[in-house]
């Protein structure tokens, strides 16, 4: 496995390779969300490339920037065994350097939900995600369901500059009580870790309503809430039932593939999950 540091050398190893690459990008303090992602790419591609980089520009004031747990040694260890072919390891002198001021802004599916809560966040993720593919040059892009927003902001972003890679939806890797894995999960006291499946359970109980015939978006949005609200101390922060592409919030009945979400705070820490609805097809 290789492990590269610039721009330059990213791309120099990809022009000199030929067969297809696939690209898993992270912050890296990997777990097994991330690997899964790996494994899927490493099973569809000829190569595998991951990049591990906490990208500052996603990240607003008073966020956890510095404090962003790392684990260098043991996610390239990890990397390596799942078969990755090539690590991109920038630095963010690399990436931004000095003079730097071209940002990529995806607009109406940026701004709400994440975006309300994290202004400028979408701004750098869409940013440094076209940067790692311009050194990749990936033919397959992974991402996890599990960060929907930031899905549907790249899914666009790809579109509308018609970036020559598929972006591949990959599904949320949960801990058998149903908590959606994440590198933030560290940040949870004893008791936290023990009341955040509330989340998945909310969502879970909201989906069989759908499926017994729920159409309701208020409806099933308050099912969600009132299981957080009452079977946890977490706050809930925005509960949304949005149409599944766009992310505009669903006023009415759901008639058409949706995504359900949430985030609940409990304490500083901010925990996100979400599921899909589709209504079968007539
Ligand atoms: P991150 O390191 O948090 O930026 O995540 C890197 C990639 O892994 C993103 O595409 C995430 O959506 C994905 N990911 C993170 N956690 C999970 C999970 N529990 N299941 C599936 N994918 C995940």
């Amino acid at each position: 496995m290789e492990v590269l540091a610039t721009p330059a050398a990213m791309r120099a190893w990809r022009r000199a390779r030929g067969g297809t690459v696939g690209f898993v990008p992270t912050m890296g303090y990997l777990h097994e969300g991330h690997l899964a992602l790996v494994r899927r790419s490493v099973a569809e591609n000829d190569a595998t490339v991951a990049s591990i980089f906490v990208n500052p520009t996603q990240f607003g004031p008073g966020e956890d920037f510095e404090r962003y747990p790392r684990d260098e040694v043991r996610d390239l260890a990890l990397l390596e065994d799942a078969g990755v072919a090539a690590v991109y390891l920038p630095v963010a002198a690399d990436i931004y350097p000095p003079g730097f001021q071209t940002y990529v802004t995806v607009e109406d599916v940026s701004r709400r939900l994440e975006g309300e809560a994290r202004p400028g966040h979408f701004r750098g993720v869409a940013t440094v995600v076209l940067k790692l593919f311009n050194g990749v040059e990936p033919d397959r892009a992974y991402f996890g369901r599990k960060d929907a927003q930031q899905l549907r902001v790249v899914r666009r972003m790809a579109r509308d500059l018609d970036l020559p890679v598929e972006i591949v939806p990959c599904d949320i890797v949960r801990e058998p009580d149903g908590l959606a894995l994440s590198s933030r999960n560290v940040y949870l006291t004893p008791e936290q870790r023990a009341a955040a499946p509330v989340l998945s359970r909310a969502l879970l109980q909201a989906r069989s309503r759908f499926a017994d015939g729920e159409r309701d978006a208020s409806v099933l949005r308050e099912t969600v809430r009132s299981i957080v609200l009452t079977q946890s101390r977490g706050t809930p922060e925005y509960i949304s039932l949005a149409d599944d592409e766009t992310l505009a919030e669903v006023s009415g009945k759901v008639e058409g593939p949706a995504v359900l979400s949430l985030v609940v705070r409990f304490g500083q820490t901010r925990l996100l999950d979400n599921i899909e609805l589709s209504p079968p097809n007539p």
